[in-house]
């Protein structure tokens, strides 16, 4: 092999654990209960404490199971250093935890995970304030930006109308006024798409979704791409400073602060789990975007469907832009029947699908979006996100596409 090449994506990430020699030859990094490490002398446990020595102290903050994972998922994100916890949303809401403070200012896209648009309703009464602005176009946020914005936060593809941020301009905007980026990475994840690409400081993944992609674990992540200048960030305590390199700093300071204080810790057989999972996502996302851009394009082209939202098609407002950022389009569309089409029933005709929430699952899953995932908010609140009362979402799963084409083409049929 010429050893100069760098290793493919799927290639560096199934021969991960066994870079470092394990145990008994094992290839996998096997699971740590262990809640607390000890060490052979009381002066070797307060150099691990004082980080002079390299070693995990106690679960909540580490684990060698879950660094194992971090380190994964670091690679896949060509990272400075990742933190993972016990769900996307334990993620997220540490960021405004840990990096901001009374008086800040965020831009975050309007079109967001529902469960992060509530995080922004919390915070907002808790002394920050958040803009929401369409950020499929980066002159809504340089509009907002404020003196006192300290974060701008977006997803790749929003979930569930498709939305795609200008990342690009975002990341050079951001660069520019010295603020750090934050990008939501689940519905396009590390293989699809690289935040640290376009300048993002921080990529958050839920692992709930395709990166384990089974439907059977919980994790988020928070990426440190490296590229964002902590010395500048006035948020900083002084204690993380004293301890950690200038580079570190924003890392340190979400896993002290993060993890620590606020407990969300993954759990290490989870984290096995997850591990495990993730060694297929290329396979998975190949097929799962072949897939949703076969139905999307099948429905979009009958009479009976009024509109059908998916990147991949060239009528999507924002397709040029996912073309040029993403490896495709991602595994979620969602669409409109015809008014005259009950939803209900069209969904209850499709035989394969399973009628449920989550997203990257194997199974394909079809869900009513108005009345479940966002029957919280109300229709005033839905329209203006863009979220029509027969909006139906769709995570494709890795099931023979044909048998997905006619599933979805015969549930049309009155
Ligand atoms: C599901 C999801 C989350 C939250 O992740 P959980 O693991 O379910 O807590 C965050 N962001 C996006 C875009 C998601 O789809």
């Amino acid at each position: 092999m010429d050893n100069t090449k760098p290793l493919g994506f799927t290639t560096t990430l199934v021969h991960s654990d066994h870079q470092k020699s394990i145990e008994h030859a094992s290839i996998l990094r096997p699971v740590h209960h262990s809640v607390t490490f000890g060490y052979a002398t009381s002066r070797e446990v307060a150099e691990v404490f004082q980080g002079k020595k390299p070693g995990f102290r106690y679960a909540r903050q580490g684990n060698p199971s879950v660094l194992a994972l971090e380190e994964k998922i670091n690679q896949m994100e060509g990272g400075l250093s990742t933190i993972c916890f016990a769900s996307g949303m334990a993620a997220i809401g540490v960021i405004p935890q840990t990096l901001l403070r009374a008086g800040d200012h965020v831009v975050s896209s309007s079109f967001l995970f529902g469960n992060t648009n509530s995080i922004w309703h919390t915070i907002g009464h808790q002394g920050m304030e958040v803009s929401l602005v369409d950020a499929t176009d980066v002159k809504n946020v340089e509009a907002a930006l404020k003196p006192n914005t300290r974060i701008v936060y977006v997803e790749t593809i929003a979930n569930p109308r498709t939305q795609v941020a200008d990342l690009k301009r975002i990341g050079d905007l951001c660069k520019a006024r010295g603020i750090l980026f934050a990008v939501d990475n689940t519905m396009t994840t590390p293989y699809l798409f690289r935040p640290k690409s376009v300048g993002a400081g921080l990529s958050i993944n839920s692992l709930t979704k395709s990166i384990n992609g089974h439907g059977n674990a919980m994790g988020g992540a928070i990426t440190d791409t490296g590229l964002f200048d902590w010395t500048t960030f006035p948020n900083i305590f002084e204690n993380i400073k004293r301890n950690n390199p200038e580079r570190m700093w924003g890392a340190a300071q979400i896993r002290v602060r993060g993890l620590r204080d606020y407990g969300a810790a993954l759990s290490p057989e989870t984290a096995s789990r997850i591990s495990s999972g993730a060694e297929t996502l290329s396979l998975r996302m190949d097929r799962t975007c072949a897939s949703a851009m076969g139905v999307a394009k099948m429905l979009e082209a009958d009479s009976r469907v009024k509109s059908v939202y998916y990147p991949g098609l060239s009528s999507h407002p924002q397709h040029k832009l996912a073309n040029e950022l993403f490896k495709n389009y991602g595994s979620m569309f969602s669409f409109e029947l015809q008014d005259n089409i009950d939803y209900y029933d069209y969904i209850d005709r499709l035989k394969l699908p399973v009628y449920a929430s989550n997203l990257g699952d194997t199974r394909t899953l079809v869900i009513p979006v108005a009345q479940t995932i966002y029957a919280e908010i109300g229709q005033e609140a839905r329209a203006k996100v863009g979220i029509a009362e027969n909006l139906i979402r769709v995570s494709i799963g890795i099931e023979d596409t044909e048998d997905l084409l006619e599933d979805f083409r015969q549930a049309l049929k009155v």
